[in-house]
């Protein structure tokens, strides 16, 4: 699965009186992994929803792998998205919470076929399909030996990793991470943070990952873009930031303990 070239250009987004995102433009290059860093507030998840059409920008375009993404329903833009807060279904298997996107997508195409019978001829091999994709994202995330359990018999970082799979297992171009390690203690974050390496590295995917930890940005990152107030203020290697800051704000927000 190779990633697809992200390019977002001249975003505009205003909230009220507040303008949130001011003419944002990013070339993400395919396979790459990206990080939005900057303080709460600066527009970082405003720009991640704008890109998986969660929210609509008032101005500028995003491409993906040379399609215009804007006018796709977030479904059709070929990206997983993995937030904060990640919501499993209780009462479902790490399996089927795994295969739960693709299960939806049969569902949803199922009922545009007009004939029952179609629908029952194709559905032995569409489990089939189902059932490789799921054990071969169970087996990336090392969550083989857990797909019978249920999410409360699951510690933080195996949830996490599940949520991973959710959204792994639709073979996205590209991910979209908000924050995903927020919710984790602090020895627990640094793991997961080396999966989401190893992920990288085994599918390739581009990535655009979002936090406001520094340390976070420049151990997974090939360049980082750091956010103030709306605006793109650096977009470069974790060596050249720290080499070459272009600011005060930038040196002063790379430097602070966290
Ligand atoms: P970050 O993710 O960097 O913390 P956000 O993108 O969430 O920042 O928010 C940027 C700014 O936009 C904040 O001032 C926030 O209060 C405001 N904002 C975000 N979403 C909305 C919304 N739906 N309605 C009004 N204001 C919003
Ligand atoms: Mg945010």
């Amino acid at each position: 699965m190779a990633g697809a070239e992200l390019h977002i250009d001249r975003i505009a987004k205003r909230f009220g009186a507040g303008q949130v995102l001011r003419d944002v433009s990013l070339e993400i290059a395919a396979g790459e992994f990206v990080t939005l860093l900057g303080p709460s507030g600066c527009g970082k998840s405003t720009l991640l929803r704008i890109i998986a059409g969660l929210e609509r920008a008032d101005r500028g375009s995003v491409r993906a792998g040379g399609r215009q993404l804007d006018p796709l329903a977030p479904k059709d833009r070929g990206l997983a998205f993995v937030f904060q807060s990640y919501a499993l279904y209780p009462h479902l298997s790490v399996f089927d919470n795994i295969a739960a996107p693709l299960v939806m997508r049969e569902l949803s195409s199922l009922e545009r076929l007009p004939f029952v019978g179609r629908r029952l001829a194709g559905s032995a091999a569409r489990h089939r399909s189902i059932d490789d994709r799921v054990r071969r994202t169970a087996k990336i995330l090392q969550l083989e030996a857990l797909l019978d359990r249920r999410p409360a018999a699951l510690s933080g970082g195996q949830r996490q990793r599940v949520a991973l799979g959710r959204a792994l297992v639709r073979e996205p171009q590209i991910f979209l991470m908000d924050e995903p390690l927020a919710n984790l203690d602090a020895g627990l974050r640094i793991h997961t943070r080396g999966e989401i390496a190893r992920l990288h590295r085994e599918v390739g995917a581009t990535t655009l990952f979002v936090t406001h930890d520094q340390s976070e940005a420049t151990a997974l990152s090939d360049r980082v873009a750091v956010m103030f107030g709306g605006e793109v203020r650096q977009f470069a290697s974790p060596v050249e930031l720290y080499r070459n800051p272009v600011d005060l704000d930038v040196a002063r927000f790379l430097t602070q303990p966290f």
